[in-house]
């Protein structure tokens, strides 16, 4: 039976009744033939029910009852702009490429009626939330050939494999999961008591155990050890394993399983959020880690969490009654060890590397790539992205290496029954030059070593067979279309709407303007 929902305790936010006549200018200016291209849709709660706004159809709905049940309500005017929500679409590197930045009436929005309703339970949600289209490039950024947040299924996809004791081995099979399932999924896998009566493994969870990739005749593993490749696209990852350019992706999915249709991030499908949300089981309007940043009208207040300045102290923006993956395991074996590297979402992990920043007992970290293992030497000298998050990668590693080995900076420590390791140079990369770049297959190489570097160091600690892996992604990536640029701030500023936009795309109606 399906947990219930945490959202049963919250309230659907819906705007001012005085902010109500600016809702809807600016829609009108949203829906200007001069944004359409850029403006996939626009979201947001209205006489009780939820909408979705495109320039050529709306949907009005109410809150369905789960990730894939239809809405009770669903009233249509034009084109569905949330009607195709398949897990399939664009599968494969061919597939993909084939059909780059799909337009909106060929797309798909997987989950697409949960995955509005849940953000805007979120106590700071926006009046309105504009979701990008699949090609818009967004030039305040810099001019990145990769991007992701939106809805559709390539920004959302996320790859998802998962290897080790206890795990099925189905090899690659044509199937997807949430992102909010890996946490509930891997408690169950371990042994994680529950964490109440009602039977679910993470307080509120909004994911289900995927049964379906375990194997209980194979008896639990004495250690998990989960890979984020931050920004992965599956189709590009799976690809390069394939091809036997990712050896050690390649190793863990023969030796398991891997979901060709991935698994799909929540919405926004950006890093912190979800982060979170693999870690907590719960979507981003509720564990309340809402974007990168947003704005809290009842404190007046912008929050950022996304950077290096509010990393280490993101968590706190969680909602309370959430809980982690690293507390489910501390409540359910006080003692035992976890290890959280370079991961921001680590409340209850007994070792962080956020820690030494909380501490403000920050390790030296020398800025030369030129010795550094698994690092690509041209992109590291060329590309200023490439090279910090090479450093901060290989930091990753010494981490996880050293606590493997039982010392780390003259620590030691104990084997950890759960460590998770944040890799970041893939999601720089693809930014940087579009997942089907060769810029984002250096970055997918390097950081599959490091992949390999971990697994040779559990395997030195003797316990490899007892062990479990998992490897994903916090949110898909897609390649953006340069002429697609087109401003929506500047058709609400034409039409004098007074409008805050936090994060690109979380507009609160008569705030300030960023
Ligand atoms: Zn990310």
């Amino acid at each position: 039976m399906a947990p219930e929902n945490p959202t049963s305790t919250m309230t659907t936010r819906e705007p001012d009744p005085a902010l109500r006549e600016l809702s809807e200018q600016a829609i009108t200016a949203l829906r200007d033939p001069a944004v359409a291209p850029s403006v996939e849709m626009v979201l947001r709660v209205a006489d009780g029910l939820y909408e979705a706004i495109a320039p050529d159809g709306r949907v009005r709905f109410d809150r369905p009852d789960g990730p894939d049940a239809e809405p009770s309500t669903v009233t249509v005017e034009g084109r569905n702009p949330l009607g195709d929500r398949s897990v399939d679409r664009f599968v494969g590197l061919e597939t993909e490429r084939g059909s780059l930045h799909p337009d909106r009436t060929t797309n798909s929005y997987p989950h697409g009626y949960d995955q509005v309703a849940q953000l805007f339970d979120h106590a700071a949600a926006p009046d309105l939330c504009v979701v990008h289209s699949a090609g818009h490039h967004w030039p305040e950024s810099g001019g990145h050939v990769g991007e992701h947040g939106s809805l559709d299924v390539i920004q959302a996809r996320a790859p998802f494999v998962v290897a080790g004791r206890g795990i099925r081995r189905h090899g690659m099979i044509d199937r997807s999961i949430r992102l909010v399932d890996v946490g509930p999924t891997l408690a169950e896998l371990l042994g994680v008591a529950p964490h109440d009566d009602t039977g679910e493994f993470l307080a509120g969870t909004d994911g289900v155990v995927r049964h379906e990739l375990l194997d209980p005749h194979d008896g639990r593993p004495k250690h998990v050890v989960g890979f984020l490749f931050d920004g992965a696209n599956p189709n590009v990852l799976y690809d390069l394993a394939a091809s036997g350019d990712a050896p050690n992706v390649a190793r863990l999915i023969e030796a398991g399983t891997a979901l060709r249709f991935g698994a799909m991030s929540g919405m926004p499908t950006v890093t912190l959020a979800n982060h979170t949300s693999i870690l907590t089981g719960r979507l981003p309007g509720h564990h309340g880690v809402l974007h990168n940043s947003w704005y809290d009208r009842r404190i007046e207040k912008s929050i950022e969490t996304n950077s290096l300045a509010t990393w280490a102290f993101a968590m706190q923006h969680l909602v309370e009654g959430t809980e982690t993956l690293f507390e489910a395991i501390r409540r359910t074996w006080p003692d035992t060890f976890t290890a959280a590297v370079d991961e921001p979402c680590d409340r209850g992990a007994a070792y962080s590397t956020f820690d030494f920043f909380r501490s403000g007992d920050v390790p030296e970290i020398s800025s030369d790539t030129s010795e550094l293992p698994y690092t690509n030497p041209a992109y590291a000298t060329s590309s200023l992205g490439y090279a910090a998050w090479t450093i901060i990668d290989h930091q990753a590693v010494e981490q996880a290496v050293g606590i493997w080995s039982g010392r780390y900076r003259d620590q030691s420590y104990p084997l950890p029954r759960f460590m998770w390791i944040n890799f970041t140079v893939i999601d720089s990369a693809m930014h940087e030059g579009g997942p089907h770049s060769d810029i984002a297959e250096a970055a997918i190489r390097d950081t599959d070593a490091r992949l390999g570097a971990v697994l040779d160091a559990v395997e030195k600690a003797g316990v490899y067979d007892d062990t479990a892996f998992v490897l994903l992604a916090d949110h898909g990536m897609e390649q953006t279309n340069p002429g697609v640029r087109s401003d929506w701030d500047a058709v609400l500023r034409d039409a004098e709407v007074p409008v805050r936009n936090e994060a690109c795309g979380f507009l609160y109606l008569n705030e300030p303007a960023t």
